[in-house]
């Protein structure tokens, strides 16, 4: 489509890769087009949100396609909601199987704030999010506290998997957010011990960022295969 075109055109989404979803018009078009539950158009409704920003409108459908994204947007641009709401329409409801989704964050404090994120747009219903705090990643037991949704810096996922004290075997989402960072950082290869760590095979894996230089790139084509790529703006603006 032509309309789709004219549509990214006018709120300046570029997109590269095969078969990629139409961008949402509306949050409504979450309902109409995928069945969104109630509870999340309640919580944006309550955030006061009345418009997908240009990188959601994009990415959301691409996530709930299934497929593996590639994203960059400026800062500030919305880029968290645009992978927690396809993850949590995804997941669908809580489970106490293991951890089910994977979001890796270059400091604890990008961690701490995507995890009250992700809590404000799943309020009222009863999902397990977790901060993997210094506290959990000792704890004894944390391989049985429920947890559908991890978020943590590399390093300490990297550290509880070593231990034997997390299975990320059945992870359906991984989410590298702030991905430029995670890389400029040095934490290349905690990020490749905790991918490998998500042996799902039918994995969906995403990278958000608020640039995409080329060595991001090229990292990323490593481990994605199929991603559609998403860009807000100007590529390294
Ligand atoms: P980024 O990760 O791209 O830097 P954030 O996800 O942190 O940006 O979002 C920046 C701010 O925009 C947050 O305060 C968030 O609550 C708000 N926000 C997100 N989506 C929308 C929206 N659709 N409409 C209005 N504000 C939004
Ligand atoms: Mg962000």
């Amino acid at each position: 489509l032509e309309r789709d075109a004219i549509f990214r055109k006018k709120h300046n989404i570029h997109v590269s890769g095969g078969n990629i979803p139409s961008p949402l018009h509306s949050f409504m078009e979450l309902r109409s087009r995928y069945k969104c539950r109630s509870y999340i158009l309640r919580n944006l409704a309550e955030l006061g949100f009345e418009e997908p920003t240009p990188i959601q409108r994009q990415a959301i459908p691409v996530l709930l396609s299934g497929r593996e994204c590639l994203a960059s947007a400026p800062t500030g641009s919305g880029k968290t909601f645009a992978f927690i709401c396809p993850i949590l329409m995804k997941l669908k409801r809580a489970s106490k199987d293991g951890v089910r989704a994977v979001i890796l964050c270059p400091t604890r404090e990008l961690a701490a704030q995507t995890a009250r994120e992700c809590k404000k747009l799943a309020k009222g219903k009863k999902f397990y999010v977790k901060l993997l705090t210094k506290q959990l990643v000792k704890s004894a037991d944390l391989s049985k506290i429920p947890c559908d949704i991890l978020i943590s810096t590399p390093f300490r996922v990297q550290f509880a998997t070593r231990k034997k004290k997390l299975d990320l075997s059945k992870v359906e989402f991984l989410v590298l957010d702030e991905s430029d960072k995670l890389f400029e950082l040095g934490l290349v290869k905690q990020v490749d011990s905790v991918v490998k760590a998500c042996s799902n095979p039918s994995i969906v894996r995403s990278l958000f960022s608020a640039t995409l230089p080329d060595t991001v790139e090229e990292l990323a084509r490593t481990i994605m295969h199929d991603a559609i790529r998403v860009i807000i703006g100007r590529k390294n603006s």
